[in-house]
């Protein structure tokens, strides 16, 4: 260490004052000039230009990847996509020529449809053009029938049993008399309804007009037609004494039955009879 005469520790002091005053004139003016200009840049890449570029580079490589993975998309269909598979895509093709073949045959029927239509178009305006015939007139129904007083309406006949008694023959011309006859009967049905009127008794017989007084056995109607079938007891006729004429009975045995009524007897009895006007033909 070296002893500085006190003159020079003066000037020392004063040397140091004024570099020290410099100093500080040197930074205020540095500090004036710093807020005044800035200082050069550095010439090298900064930081933030580095990250800048960086940024940059990641968002092409990022833009190129996308636009790769979009040419790739619309080159290889994805499964599920909106391309349909190659065995769903011929079916469809195949339902699209069904419906087409089905429109077209339904369009052919419809042609068709429509020309028969015209046809009977036609047909029609022909039919209404012609004059439809006159209906034949057509006779007014018959009047209902009516019977006389006393007398009962089956079918077209009225019938009577007069409260009178007669031999056969007799009977027979109390009835034409009455413009009748002795009653035929021809139906099962006919022959209930003349028995439903007769009243039960003890031996109830009614003459009707049937007789074998011509030939024994061959039974006919007052008119000369044959008997076919009838409606006979049991065990009848059986021309006891001579029996011609034939006659129904209705007695108090409830077993008896209307088609199983007719008897033979005598033509000279005297019994009720039941006459028969036909009113579907004039007399
Ligand atoms: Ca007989």
């Amino acid at each position: 260490m070296t002893t500085s005469p006190p003159g020079s520790v003066a000037l020392d002091g004063i040397h140091s004052h004024l570099i020290e005053d410099e100093d500080e004139q040197h930074r205020r003016t540095d500090v004036e000039v710093s807020q005044v200009r800035l200082p050069p840049r550095p010439s090298g890449p900064g930081p933030y230009r580095l990250a800048t570029i960086c940024l940059a580079t990641l968002c092409a490589i990022m833009l190129f990847s996308m636009v790769a993975a979009a040419s790739l998309g619309r080159n290889k269909p994805q499964e599920g996509g909106e391309v349909a598979p190659e065995p769903q895509k011929q079916t469809q093709e195949m339902d699209m020529a069904t419906v087409t073949a089905t429109i077209s045959r339904l369009l052919q029927e419809k042609k068709q449809l429509q020309v028969q239509i015209d046809e009977l178009l036609v047909k029609l305006a022909v039919m209404m053009a012609t004059k439809a015939p006159e209906p034949e007139p057509t006779e007014p129904a018959p009047p209902p029938i009516v019977c006389p007083r006393g007398w009962h309406l089956f079918n077209d006949s009225c019938y009577l049993i007069p409260v009178l008694k007669r031999n056969w023959r007799d009977s027979q011309k109390y009835c034409e008399i009455q413009g009748a006859h002795l009653a035929f009967i021809h139906s099962a049905e006919e022959q209930t309804f003349l028995w439903d009127l007769l009243p039960r008794g003890h031996w109830n017989a009614f003459w009707f007009g049937i007789t074998d007084q011509e030939t024994e056995d061959e039974w006919k109607w007052v008119d000369g037609s044959p008997l076919v079938g009838g409606f006979w007891g049991e065990g009848e006729p059986n021309n006891h004494n001579n029996e011609d004429c034939g006659y129904m009975i209705k007695t108090e045995v409830l077993e008896r039955v209307a088609v199983s009524s007719w008897y033979d007897a005598p033509c000279h009895m005297n019994l009720p009879f039941i006459c028969e006007k036909e009113m579907g033909v004039p007399h």
